[in-house]
């Protein structure tokens, strides 16, 4: 299998450190909004990439980390007046929620950066020994960038190109392109001891830290949007580089969703939203659009791209069920062709030419009567599907676009409705019959002046 790898900036031949198992970090997402559809394409990337790898017999230890501290968070939280750490965990649950609606696999694991402050504190006594880092007095902790021989291989840029990222807090540097792993308190914020003051990590630390913590000191792959490669990613491999780890083989970044050309961002926002588009589009139809382009290409998002993915989606979905009532059950292979095309750097377009072919050939067999090559086109669909992780009969898809209980509040109404209007003209044999129904699903209802009111037993 060929992966390119950024850091080199070739396809190169996939070969795991450790014979049959492979080591994953990803980039989670600093939570501190809604998840729209450029935050969650490197989630579906790196899930085509896992379920490819499993498929081909490794065992995948896959990491995606959840940033729960970040200045961010903490401008978000008192906006929208509640401790940080609750507005984290909100943002967090509704990123699960996403990843769930579209069928992205859970992490093996899936650590917070404030639960590895220990890890980041030995990292950075470890950077401090080797004479990497400084602690200047103030609290603050930085990498010396000056004393890497590695630093910016990964963005191939010049140190005095650089422009100085410089913090009006950053006072304390002793060059202006150092950058901090570890930021001093500030009246009101969250901070934790440290052996150089109280304070708060840096983002770039918290990766190195848990990925070191959860894959060991080298590890195969490492993933993330595009616009992670510098400094994120950069920083990431100049801290664990320093302290003697061999950190990522390889270093893979999915491209952008763009609207008008642009990296779609949060002001572009709120349409955008997972949560809004699923409410038009199912889960997996979602899916199936932003995860049909490479992902080194960007995804120019349009409602009519996406409109037309749906419908090219259900065209394949239509003839897998339309074989499966004819053939009866069949399970998915993968086939020579759609092999190639995973195994050439993860070459989705070419995957979803072969899935045109096969359906075309599938067509041809029912007109044609002829069951064998139906079930072997809609085999070969399927095992296909399930790599994109849009198998349409698998049931891990979390259900519907809209929050479920919701859905029932609005289920109950229609039933108490109906009980009244069968009260009113006074069929009590009705009326007493949706009560009982509702009873044995653990719903009890209560007659008040107010009108009927449903609570679950
Ligand atoms: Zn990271």
């Amino acid at each position: 299998m060929k992966l390119y790898n950024t850091r080199t900036r070739e396809n190169t031949e996939f070969k795991p450190l450790n014979p049959g198992k492979v080591g994953i970090y990803v980039c989670g997402a600093t939570v501190q909004s809604f998840p729209h559809i450029g935050h969650v394409r490197s989630g579906i990337n790196f899930d085509i990439l896992r379920r490819w790898l499993t498929a081909s017999g490794y065992d995948v230890t896959f990491i995606r980390n959840v940033t729960d501290i970040d200045d961010k968070i903490i401008e978000k939280a008192k906006a929208e007046n509640m401790p940080w750490w609750a507005l984290a965990f909100k943002y967090e649950q509704e990123f699960a929620k996403a990843y769930a609606l579209l069928n992205v696999l859970p992490p093996t694991y899936e650590p917070r950066a404030t639960g590895h402050i220990t890890q980041m504190i030995d990292l950075m006594q470890l950077l401090i020994d080797k004479g990497a880092a400084y602690a200047p007095g103030n609290g603050d902790v930085y990498l010396s960038v000056r004393s890497l021989d590695s630093y910016l291989t990964l963005s191939r840029q010049k140190l005095d190109d650089l422009l100085p990222a410089n913090d009006a807090d950053e006072t304390f540097k002793k060059d202006v392109r150092d950058f901090a792993l570890w930021k001093a308190a500030k009246p009101g914020e969250p901070s934790w001891p440290t052996p150089w003051g109280e304070g708060r990590p840096g983002w770039h630390l918290e990766c190195s830290a848990m990925a070191h913590s959860y894959l060991g000191e080298s590890f195969d792959i490492h993933g993330g949007g595009l616009d992670l490669i510098f400094p994120h990613h950069e920083n990431e491999i100049a801290q664990s580089e320093a302290a003697g780890y061999g950190f990522a083989n390889i270093w893979m970044h999915n491209a952008w969703v763009t609207q008008s050309g642009e990296k779609m961002s949060k002001s572009l926002g709120n349409t955008m939203q997972v949560k809004e588009l699923v409410k038009q589009f199912r889960g997996i139809e979602l899916r199936f659009y932003l995860g049909s382009a490479h992902y080194r290409s960007m995804v120019e998002f349009s409602p009519e791209a996406l409109q037309e993915a749906a419908t090219n989606f259900q065209r394949i979905e239509n003839f897998l069920i339309r074989a499966k009532e004819i053939v009866g059950d069949y399970e998915g292979v993968i086939s020579a062709p759609i092999k190639a095309a995973f195994d050439d750097d993860l070459a989705v377009p070419q995957v979803l030419a072969h899935i045109s072919d096969a359906l075309r050939r599938g067509n041809t067999a029912i007109t044609d009567g002829a069951k064998d090559a139906i079930k072997a086109s809609a085999a070969e669909i399927r095992g296909a599907l399930a790599i994109l992780g849009c198998d349409p009969f698998d049931s891990s898809f979390a259900s519907g676009g809209q929050d479920l209980s919701e859905a029932l509040d609005g289920v109950i109404k229609l039933a108490l409705a109906q009980r009244a209007a069968a009260r009113e003209r006074k069929d009590f044999a009705a009326s007493d019959a949706i009560r009982d129904g509702l009873a044995a699903l653990g719903i009890s209802i209560e007659d008040t002046p107010q009108g009927q009111r449903w609570s679950i037993k």
